[in-house]
């Protein structure tokens, strides 16, 4: 039981409720709502717009004025900011993409001809072979005659 007890405190000094934000209909982070009850007042909560020196908010006011500080707003624009560019990113692949696959097809098309081209060569060269072997042979019973 004590133990237990001891486990609880290892808990409540080390497992705070980790904040995010959320996305508002343009799909951009914004500040949450946040309810400090019983709960997160006894674990607290903490804000990953520090990796280091995290604080552990467990009262509404002090909460309020830190979504309100600088070094927040910035790193939800910074969110924002990292959100627009891999948007932009993920555009520029799937336009480059769509590229790709017309050039794809064309080249498939090209290989198509080329593949046509050869066979036709290729029968060809076969009837080529077989007048030269005729003619050959034909020179042969020229030959003979003499
Ligand atoms: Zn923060």
């Amino acid at each position: 039981m004590e133990e237990n007890i001891n486990n609880n405190l290892v808990n409540i000094v080390t497992n705070p409720t980790l904040y995010s934000p959320i996305q508002d209909d343009n799909g951009l982070f914004i500040d949450k709502k946040v309810d400090f009850d019983a709960n997160l007042m006894n674990h607290g909560l903490v804000c990953p717009c520090r990796e280091i020196a995290r604080i552990i908010f467990r009262r509404n006011a002090n909460w309020k004025s830190h979504i309100k500080s600088k070094h927040h707003v910035a790193w939800i624009n910074k969110l924002n900011e990292e959100k627009m560019n891999i948007l932009t990113e993920v555009d520029t692949l799937r336009r480059e993409n769509k590229e790709l696959k017309i050039l794809n097809t064309q080249l498939q098309n090209e290989i198509g001809l080329r593949n046509g081209t050869v066979d036709l060569l290729t029968e060809q060269n076969l009837t080529m072979k077989k007048t030269i072997k005729t003619l050959t042979e034909s020179i042969g019973n020229i030959n003979l005659l003499d």
